[in-house]
C-alpha cells in the first residue's frame, strides 16, 4: 500500500465510524478552518506574494476573506441544510411519508490549480466539511510557497483522518486518482479535466469539473463607457489576468470602439499608473513557461495599451490589443494572462454569432443599458454564469452558485450549492403495515382500467 492509500484508509475508517456526521463535529471543523485562516493570514499572504507577487489586498479580498465569508454562511445555515426535507406523497403510494435525507459522499479528493491557490483549495473544503466528508487536498505544484504553507497549516490544525494535504504534481495527482475516493472535485484546465473524468469513469466516481475557456465580454453602444472600462480593466488585470472567469476577449461595437479604447487607456493608468511595472498592486506571471506562452501573443493585432514585458521578473504589462481576428494565435485558446484582445461587431447578432462558434464559456459579461439586448444575449448564449455591467464580481455573492457548462465544466459550488455538491440526496418512502392496497399484485385480470384512471 502507498502512503496515500494509508491516509485514505484512515479517512475511510473515520468516516464509516460515523464520526464526521454529527453537526457538532462539522461545526468544529469549520471553526478550525476559520481559526487557521485568521491566525495565519499574514503567513498565507506572504506565501502567495512569493509565488507571483500577488498584492496582499487581493489575496485577502479574493481568497482569505471569501473563504471566511463562506465558512460563516455555512455555520449560519448548516442546521437547516442537514434537516430531512419532507415531500408530498403520490397517488400510487398513498398512504406514505416521503422525505429526502442528505448524506455525505464519504472520502473526497479536491484537486486545485495555482491561480487562486488558497481559495480554490479551501473553498471546496468548506462544502466538503459542512456536508460531513473527509478530504484529501492536492494543491498545485506551481504555487509552491502557498501549497507548502497550506500543507503545514492543515497538518497543524486538522486530524489527517479528516483533512490531509498531498504536495506534488501530475505523478502524485495520478496516484491519488487511482485510489477509491467517493467524490472528486477538480478545478483546472479543460485538458486535464478530461483526464480526471476518464480516470473517474473507470470507478464510476462522481466528479465536479470546474474548468476554463474563453469568456467573452461584450460592450454595446448604450453602455456607460467610463464605468464599463474601469470594471473591465479591474476584472481583467486583477491577478494579472490569471483568473478563470476573467474577460478573455472584448467584443466592442464598432460605433464606440475608438472612444472605448481611450477609456480603457484612462482606466489602466488610473489603476496602475503610467508604468505598471512600478505598481505594488500588480501581480506577476506564475512561471517561465506561462510567461513565454503569453509574450508570444504580444505581436498579435495592434498594440492599444502596454505590450512591454520583462522576463527577469515575469512581468507583462496590462496589455490591450486592437484589430484582432479569430485567426490570430491569441484567439485559439484561453489566454489566462494580462492581455486583452478587442474584436468588434456592428449589430449584436454578429457578436452573438461569434460567441456561438466557440465552446460554451465559463463566464460572459455584457455592458449595456438596453434591456432588449440583455434579454437577447441571455436567451441565446449558454455559459456558466456571468454579470451584466460588471466583471467577476458575481463570485462575491454566495447566493449565486458557480460552475461551468459544456467544455467549461459541470457541477457547481459556493454557498448552499457547495453543501449540495458534496452531499448525496437519499430519497425515502415510508409506509405503515395497516393499509395494503391490492391493485399492484397479480392476478392483474380486469385491473388495467384502474391503472388507466390513476394515470389519466
Ligand atoms: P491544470 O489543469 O494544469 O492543473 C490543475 C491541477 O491538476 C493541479 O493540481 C495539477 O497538479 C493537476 N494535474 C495536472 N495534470 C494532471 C494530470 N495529467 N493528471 C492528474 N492531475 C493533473 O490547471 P492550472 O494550469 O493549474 O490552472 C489553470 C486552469 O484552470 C485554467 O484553464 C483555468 O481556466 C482553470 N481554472 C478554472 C477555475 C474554475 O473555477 N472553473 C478556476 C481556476 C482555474
Amino acid at each position: 500500500m502507498t502512503k496515500y492509500a494509508d491516509v485514505l484508509e484512515a479517512q475511510r475508517q473515520f468516516f464509516v465510524a460515523g464520526k464526521t456526521k454529527p453537526v457538532s463535529f462539522r461545526i468544529e471543523q469549520l471553526n478550525t478552518l476559520k481559526q487557521l485562516l485568521k491566525n495565519h493570514d499574514k503567513e498565507i499572504m506572504d506565501a502567495v506574494y512569493k509565488d507571483f507577487k500577488k498584492p496582499p489586498f487581493e489575496t485577502y479580498g479574493t481568497e482569505i476573506g471569501l473563504i471566511i465569508n463562506e465558512i460563516n454562511f455555512a455555520l449560519r445555515n448548516i442546521e437547516k441544510w442537514i434537516k430531512p426535507k419532507s415531500v408530498p406523497t403520490s397517488l400510487v403510494n398513498f398512504p406514505s411519508k416521503n422525505y429526502i435525507l442528505t448524506e455525505p459522499y464519504g472520502n473526497v479528493l479536491i484537486i486545485a490549480p495555482w491561480n487562486y491557490p488558497v481559495q480554490l483549495c479551501l473553498l471546496p473544503l468548506v462544502g466538503a466539511l459542512a456536508a460531513g466528508n473527509t478530504a484529501v487536498l492536492k494543491p498545485s505544484e506551481l504555487s509552491e510557497h502557498t501549497s507548502a504553507i497550506l500543507h503545514k497549516l492543515i497538518a497543524q490544525y486538522f486530524d489527517p483522518s479528516v483533512v490531509y494535504t498531498v504536495l506534488g504534481g501530475v505523478e502524485e495527482s495520478s496516484a491519488l486518482l487511482d485510489l477509491n475516493f467517493n467524490y472528486i472535485f477538480f478545478t483546472g484546465s479543460t485538458r486535464v479535466g478530461k483526464i480526471i473524468m476518464q480516470t473517474a469513469a473507470k470507478k464510476l466516481t462522481p466528479v465536479t469539473l470546474e474548468l476554463g475557456g474563453k469568456s467573452p465580454c461584450i460592450v454595446e453602444e448604450s453602455a456607460d463607457l467610463e464605468v464599463s472600462a474601469k470594471r473591465i480593466v479591474w476584472g481583467k488585470f486583477v491577478n494579472a489576468g490569471q483568473t478563470c472567469v476573467a474577460p478573455d476577449y472584448l467584443l466592442v461595437q464598432e460605433s464606440i470602439r475608438e472612444d472605448f479604447e481611450h477609456e480603457l487607456r484612462q482606466a489602466v493608468e488610473h489603476l496602475y499608473g503610467s508604468d505598471p511595472s512600478q505598481s505594488d498592486d500588480y501581480t506577476r506571471i506564475i512561471n517561465d513557461s506561462h510567461f513565454d506562452r503569453l509574450t508570444a501573443f504580444l505581436d498579435n493585432g495592434r498594440t492599444v495599451i502596454g505590450g512591454e514585458s520583462d522576463s527577469s521578473e515575469r512581468y507583462i504589462a496590462p496589455t490591450v490589443l486592437g484589430d484582432v481576428t479569430w485567426d490570430h494565435p491569441i484567439m485559439q485558446d484561453e489566454i489566462f494572462g494580462p492581455i486583452l484582445p478587442i474584436l468588434s461587431f456592428n449589430h449584436i447578432d454578429e457578436a452573438i454569432a461569434q460567441i456561438l462558434q466557440t465552446t460554451r464559456p465559463l463566464a460572459l459579461y455584457l455592458f449595456t443599458s438596453d434591456d432588449d439586448i440583455e434579454k437577447k444575449v441571455l436567451e441565446q448564449v449558454s455559459f456558466g454564469g456571468g454579470a451584466i455591467n460588471d466583471t467577476i464580481a458575481q463570485l462575491g455573492n454566495h447566493h449565486l452558485s458557480f460552475g461551468g457548462v459544456g467544455a467549461s465544466g459541470f457541477g457547481s459550488y459556493h454557498g448552499k450549492a457547495s453543501f449540495d455538491s458534496f452531499s448525496h440526496q437519499k430519497s425515502i418512502m415510508k409506509k405503515n403495515f395497516l393499509v395494503d392496497i391490492p391493485l399492484r399484485y397479480a392476478p392483474y385480470d380486469g385491473k388495467i382500467k384502474w391503472l388507466k384512471t390513476i394515470f389519466r
